[in-house]
């Protein structure tokens, strides 16, 4: 990040005022300004018109940035994002991903130059592919063990594409073999894939966890972590987050890093259950105290994330019509409707948040239904569900009276506009095509959203929020279709999508996403205005500085 928008020079400064042709504020008339945002000790205290600062001695002595025609913009805010997960993905791991290799030769060109790696991961050598890297590699197919075994047949090697597939070559075969004589018998999809001659194809499917391949050190993964929050999220102008949760000893790093400054992010987290944690020993944690240690300035436990579905490609995400080519498969749903009325109220009882996983349409209704069966038992003021995904495909009007009788909140992504925009409809079926991210419609009709980056570890560009309103903008999937482009958000909206109503959905409306008196000072400068740029450069623009509760961000 530049040092041109002039924030370094704050270093110190309590008190302070950034001029811009451009304030962008994304109040709720949607005001935008030629003027100043006086900031007061971390948070914005007065807005400022150009012309009325002249006259106004008390503004006279303050120290000023000028960012000139740079627009001025809230932190942006992404509240659906694994920063543990990625991280983790990410070290001492091999870039597989599309781009930079455009088919398995490339590939295997990048794993064979750097296989210096396999020191950072116990003798394995790593490598964290894209998703549907089937379709995106020139080859139209994974590699294989054979194609693996050409960089070595004397260590193990494990490419991932995605959190759920995983391509070993022959050693890494035998050692997760060896593995998993060892451990319980796996559930649910996990399996190794075998070819044409009955042989292991090195595909294995939700396997990656049986591989002995060493854990980060809490030191690296520390490390790893502020790495990529500095690099990709803070970077980019994202200023809060809401963390989908791995481990709960990434969770307390994310309590101590950011408690002692050194990670000026704010952070709520969504603890995994049961992934992280149980959901019972996350409603002991919200009683005895454990949350509340963890929370900060900064910091604190918001909810729980459960998978109520899975995924379009697995054909697990719970949907209204049967997946194409079968006689009434439906998806896979993992509770049911008092299952998930008692974890609504449970949670509830104990100020957490419901965000739950629902690709599906089903999903989403039953997962509406229950909050409803929840609330009728309730008093007061109760949290929204929270529906990951909601948004993404909507195929049936009924999904949105559904979502509006529950009152729930709505986190798409807008980037997967592009991952997986073109392949919906090949998963279930031609109807799906006109269902799929109807944001502008969503808005007309006064559905909020707040969108997320869901990034896992397989498609970096999608921390990126201005990406995120770069597929907002044009519809353009990876392959190079658009969809349908009536449905296009206008740039504006886009970038509200992204701050305000993304604060919105993680609960922090009130305090964050937009620029408004009383709100933490997260700002962001940019080095010009994406409305005025090509469609498809908007992912481009760059971030000239950030400020956190009014003070410099150097990443
Ligand atoms: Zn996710």
């Amino acid at each position: 990040m530049s040092a041109r928008a002039g924030f370094d020079a704050l270093q110190g400064d309590a008190e302070f005022l950034v001029g811009s042709s451009r304030v962008l504020t994304m109040d709720t008339d949607g005001r935008t300004l030629d003027g100043y945002v006086h900031v007061d000790r971390g948070r914005i205290a007065r807005i400022v018109e150009r012309d009325a600062t002249a006259d106004d001695p008390s503004l006279a002595d303050l120290t000023r940035v000028e960012l000139d025609e740079r627009p001025l913009m809230p932190g942006f805010v992404d509240p659906h994002v694994h920063l543990e997960m990625t991280s983790s993905a990410m070290w001492g791991t091999v870039d597989c991903r599309t781009p930079p290799c455009a088919s398995i030769a490339d590939m295997l060109d990048a794993l064979s130059q750097s296989r210096h790696l396999r020191d950072a991961r116990g003798g394995w050598l790593v490598g964290q592919g894209g998703l549907f890297a089937d379709r995106r590699f020139s080859d139209q197919r994974l590699p294989t063990r054979d194609d693996l075994d050409t960089v070595s047949t004397a260590h193990p090697i494990a490419v991932r594409f995605g959190a759920h597939i995983t391509v070993l070559n022959g050693v890494g075969l035998e050692r997760l073999v060896e593995q998993l004589e060892r451990l319980p018998s796996p559930t649910g999809d996990a399996h190794l894939r075998v070819d044409d001659n009955d042989r292991y194809s090195g595909v294995i499917q939700e396997l990656f966890y049986a591989l002995p391949i060493p854990e980060l050190s809490t030191d690296e993964l520390t490390e790893a972590m502020l790495t990529t929050a500095r690099g990709y999220l803070l970077e980019q102008g994202v200023t809060s987050i809401g963390e989908i949760t791995d481990t709960m000893q990434g969770v307390s790093i994310l309590s101590g890093e950011t408690g002692a400054g050194r990670l000026p992010l704010g952070v709520r987290a969504y603890v995994w259950a049961p992934g992280t944690a149980s959901m019972r020993s996350s409603w002991d944690h919200a009683h005895d105290g454990e949350h509340a240690a963890l929370a900060n300035d900064r910091f604190d436990v918001a909810g729980v994330k459960i998978f109520v579905d899975g995924g379009f490609s697995a054909a697990g995400a719970a949907v209204l019509r049967p997946y194409r080519g079968t006689s009434g498969w439906f998806g896979r749903l993992a509770y049911d409707k008092d299952e998930l009325t008692e974890i609504i109220r449970g949670c509830r009882e104990r100020d957490l948040q419901v965000a739950a996983h629902v690709n599906g349409e089903w999903a989403q209704r039953l997962m509406c239904e229950a909050a409803i069966a929840a609330e009728a038992a309730d008093a007061g003021n109760a949290l929204p569900v929270r529906l990951e995904h909601a948004g993404n495909l909507v195929t049936s009007e009924e999904t949105i009276d559904w979502w509006q009788r529950a009152g729930v909140s709505l986190v798409p992504q807008a980037g997967f506009v592009w991952t997986l925009g073109s392949f919906i409809p090949d998963y279930l079926g031609d109807y799906a095509r006109a269902g799929l991210f109807p944001f502008e419609s969503l808005r007309q009709r006064g559905v909020e959203f707040g969108p997320s980056s869901d990034v896992a570890g397989a498609e970096l560009r999608q921390f990126n929020p201005l990406f995120g309103v770069q597929c907002a903008t044009t519809r353009e999937s990876c392959i190079g279709e658009i969809l349908d482009p009536g449905e296009a958000l206008s740039v504006m909206d886009g970038l509200r999508a992204h701050t305000r109503h993304a604060a919105n959905a993680l609960g922090v409306g009130d305090d964050r996403g937009s620029i408004e008196v009383g709100k933490r000072a997260d700002l962001v400068a940019l080095d010009i205005d994406p409305r005025g740029v090509d469609a498809t450069k908007i992912a481009d623009v760059s971030v000239a500085g950030v400020l956190k509760e009014g003070l410099p961000v150097t990443t």
